[in-house]
């Protein structure tokens, strides 16, 4: 993945999201389908959509750790989930979330338990087969400078860009130190499926400002917010 990144830029912005996206901040637990959601039976579709909703990480694995607060990323990541699933389900799209509490969806330990959380996180995407795919998660960076929300797509699928650019341009207008540019990721979540995919970086734990920022409700909204109308203007629903 390194010999793609020409510039600095593009380097830093890439290393801070592979220590959380690509499972180098730990590891989870038993799957078990109907505790996933994928027998959710909340509000009957309206719209004709699908949605998956990914909160990345869970079980044994927190993912990033808050600089401060040691708060850990997979229980941000479903709490956002939640939180836009339910706004999401509200005007009519159907919704199914890869997991809806903190076990992951493997068992096990080390590389081979992430390995296997995030196949059966493939299978069950390939088995929906949804209109897209929102992992959510929040970033991390050695960095501590390091701020705002970003959005990764794979470079390969143009659904793909307009969604996170639809999600980004939210971002940018509303939550601090993010601008209006979605970036291209290499990521297994992004690739692993032919469903349109993107990953939505929330903010950096690893940084002060952005740390507080994420643990307050109201900010909480915000990021929900900008995802749910930023979905809603790519899938033209108002
Ligand atoms: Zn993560």
């Amino acid at each position: 993945m390194m010999k793609k990144c020409y510039k600095l830029f593009f380097y830093i912005i890439i290393a801070a999201v592979c220590s959380c996206t690509l499972g180098l901040c730990g590891y989870g637990k038993s799957f078990v389908a109907f505790a996933t959601g994928e027998n959710q039976t909340d509000s009957p579709p309206s719209v004709g959509y699908t949605i998956v909703i990914d909160p990345g990480h869970g079980g044994i694995d927190p993912g990033s750790i808050g600089y401060k607060t040691k708060t850990r990323e997979s229980d941000l990541n479903l709490k956002i989930s939640l939180m836009l699933a339910d706004k999401l389900r509200a005007v009519g799209v159907r919704v199914i979330m890869t997991r809806t509490d903190d076990n992951a969806l493997a068992e096990g330990t080390g590389k081979e338990f992430k390995k296997k959380d995030m196949q059966l996180r493939k299978e069950m995407i390939d088995r929906i087969r949804p209109n897209m795919v929102i992992s959510v998660h929040m970033n991390s960076y050695t960095n501590h400078i390091l701020r705002g929300a970003k959005v990764f797509y794979d470079k390969t699928s143009e659904i793909s860009r307009k969604i996170a650019e639809s999600i980004q341009s939210q971002f940018a207008q509303n939550l601090e130190a993010s601008n209006n540019v979605a970036s291209v990721g290499d990521y297994y979540m992004l690739k692993c499926t032919q469903s349109p995919s993107i990953i939505a970086e929330c903010g950096f734990l690893s940084n002060a400002r952005d740390e507080q920022l994420l643990l307050d409700p109201s900010y909480q909204e915000k990021i929900v917010n900008c995802i749910f109308v930023g979905v809603l203007n790519f899938l033209n629903i108002n």
